[in-house]
């Protein structure tokens, strides 16, 4: 069966279940009760109803009508996976699902939804959308689609790890004392994103790929133990013996009675209303608790690393940087040859990283993008796109590991043979937004949308630009794409020490090549510069890999960016050099040589 036809099968039973239920239509977000990037195979309701795999997406089915709402990564993707005789694609920002709502509900519609799958902060815009026009949002108690869905797949029960205080650089005891204090004065507070359950109890888990975070929810009282909602499956002895002492766990099922004890007792709970589950506000109203909303209290300690978390990042990018180095010289070697495929490499790649013998997993789903496919930013490889690495053309490979003590994030853009006069131009542009970047000193409370422009610099003077962020924040072996900071055209987080952000611009020709280099950097206080009067802070970058030097044009560079890139050249010599021995050291010391006359 197709999964056009599939797709119609479900639709006509989706429909079936809303009119014995009296609804006019449902709500299917790609999210999953943790509003993850990664949600598992059960949990994806989203793609089993329409065939769209993106990694965001809504579906609003209706009786007679059906939209899905995709964002600007996913526009041509939507039109290959979804059959749009059923369900119309819409921009998200040229039509916004409330937009469609307004239009598409009457009066007396009820419009239903799963409250565990979307927040408090999106119940209320849709609860809004309908009032317009007299319809009503309405919680449905078990999600229609696990209702129809007859072989959907068990919930993962991968067994939780802890992770050591010497990794973590705190013990997950000092950790909740920290955030008690900053809670206060609220009694408690709900913790929903996996990320920061697994950060403050120093766990890590394994039930999606590439983010070992844990899936489950937490709440922290101002004072005493906290409770954790697991399910008991996933706790080995140790972390139950590590969770003693600061945590009491209990069932995923039983969260709405500790949320009604919290209302009985009038607490004052804080929830972070852009993350948690309608579910849990509504509970917690209904119990009469008072609410107050503020964000995730742990989101901003756990971006700040601490002093052997940053120690850990720099060591994670030195093994990655060794094997990313011999990557690219295998790379160099094999792709002139011939029949190597975009997932050739990707499997090579990560063999590289696994003869580390610290990795754990990928940190994402390697882009192993040759030719026109390096255009598309998000470019996704499977059998069905597998391209050869072609003569006199581009590669790009965006990928990253999962270490222990910290997680990677790398972009480099090579030539196969000869490149155009063209492709040396823009990616001479990228390296300098990438350098001046890197280089810059800025006051405290700078944010990411104050320095976004410099790496878009030479790019906008020749009349280019690229249509994604230039950074964002990374997790300490924890998730790839991590908050709050982020360098883009609107973030207004202040950049503080120890936060590492990506560095990553671009320049993509549609249906030709594209070209990105991405390196981590980590915010830290800059040297005192003589003559200034303030404290400055600056930029370590931690990615160590050679840059295609046969792709740089050096008339456009100038000295201050030479002397850059020779020194981090290197550098990379250095710390990645004392790795590699024989042919791969000759080969990196090439890689290395200065450029600067
Ligand atoms: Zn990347
Ligand atoms: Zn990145």
């Amino acid at each position: 069966m197709t999964h056009a036809s599939a797709s119609r099968a479900r639709f006509t039973l989706l429909r079936n279940e809303l009119k014995s239920r009296k609804l006019a239509g449902y709500l299917v977000p790609r999210q999953d009760e943790f509003q993850g990037e990664y949600v598992p195979t059960y949990a994806e309701r989203l793609r089993w109803l329409t065939g769209f795999s993106g990694s965001w997406g809504l579906a609003i089915i209706t009786l007679r009508k059906a939209a899905i709402f995709i964002d600007g990564r996913y526009t041509i993707q939507v039109q290959e996976q979804v059959d749009t005789k059923l369900i119309t694609p819409q921009h998200l920002v040229d039509e916004p699902p409330t937009a469609w709502i307004a239009r598409n509900l009457k009066q007396g519609d009820r419009l239903g939804f799963d409250p565990w799958l979307v927040t408090a902060d999106q119940a209320k815009r849709f609860a809004e959308a309908c009032e317009k026009v007299g319809a009503r949002l309405v919680a449905v108690d078990g999600n229609l689609i696990d209702a129809i869905w007859k072989d959907q797949p068990a919930r993962p029960m991968a067994a939780i790890a802890t992770h050591p205080t010497q990794l973590a650089g705190r013990s997950a005891a000092d950790k909740l004392k920290d955030i008690q204090k900053a809670i206060s004065p609220n009694d408690a507070v709900v913790l929903t994103q996996p990320d920061s359950v697994a950060w403050i109890f120093n766990l890590r888990g394994f039930d999606v790929p590439f983010t070992p975070v844990v899936p489950a929810y937490a709440i922290l009282h101002a004072k005493g133990k906290a409770e954790i909602f697991i399910a008991p499956e996933k706790l080995t002895e140790d972390v139950k013996s590590h969770l003693k002492k600061i945590a009491v766990t209990r069932k995923p099922s039983e969260i709405e009675a500790s949320l009604k004890a919290l209302g009985k007792k009038k607490a004052s709970v804080l929830i972070d209303a852009a993350w948690t589950p309608e579910r849990i506000r509504a509970v917690l109203t209904k119990a009469k608790a008072s609410i107050t909303t503020g964000s995730d209290p742990c989101t901003l300690p756990k971006a700040r690393k601490n002093r052997i978390e940053q120690e850990g990042a720099r060591a994670a990018q030195r093994r990655d940087g060794v094997a990313m180095t011999r990557f690219i010289r295998w790379l160099e070697m094999e792709a002139p040859r011939g029949g190597v495929t975009e997932l050739d490499v990707a499997a090579k790649l990560r063999w590289f990283r696994e003869q580390t013998g610290e990795l754990k997993d990928l940190s994402f789903e390697t882009i192993p993008a040759a030719g026109p496919h390096a255009a598309i930013p998000h470019y996704h490889a499977d059998e069905g796109s597998n391209r050869e690495l072609g003569m006199n053309e581009i590669f790009l490979i965006d990928s990253g590991g999962q270490y222990p003590d910290g997680t990677t994030d790398i972009t480099r853009t090579v030539i196969v043979g000869q490149p155009t006069d063209e492709m040396r131009d823009r990616f001479t542009r990228v390296l300098k937004g990438m350098i001046n970047l890197s280089r810059i000193r800025f006051p405290k409370g700078t944010c990411g949308s104050q320095l976004d422009v410099l790496a878009r610099q030479a790019l906008w003077m020749a009349g280019l630009d690229f249509d994604h962020g230039t950074g964002h924040g990374v997790g300490s072996y924890l998730s790839v794409h991590e908050g709050p900071a982020r360098i883009n055209k609107a973030d207004r987080t202040p950049l503080e020490p120890g936060m590492i952000l990506s560095n990553e611009p671009g320049f993509y020709k549609q249906g030709e090549y594209g070209i990105r280099i991405e390196n981590l950097l980590m915010v830290q206080e800059a040297h005192e510069i003589a003559g200034g009067d303030r404290r400055m802070l600056g930029f370590e970058t931690l990615t160590l890999c050679p840059i295609e030097r046969r792709l740089i044009d050096l008339r456009i560079m100038d000295d201050g960016e030479m002397r850059w890139l020779d020194a981090y050249h290197a550098r990379v010599l250095k710390e990645v050099g004392d790795f590699l021995e024989g042919d791969e050291l000759a080969w990196l010391t090439k890689a290395c040589e200065p450029i600067a006359g």
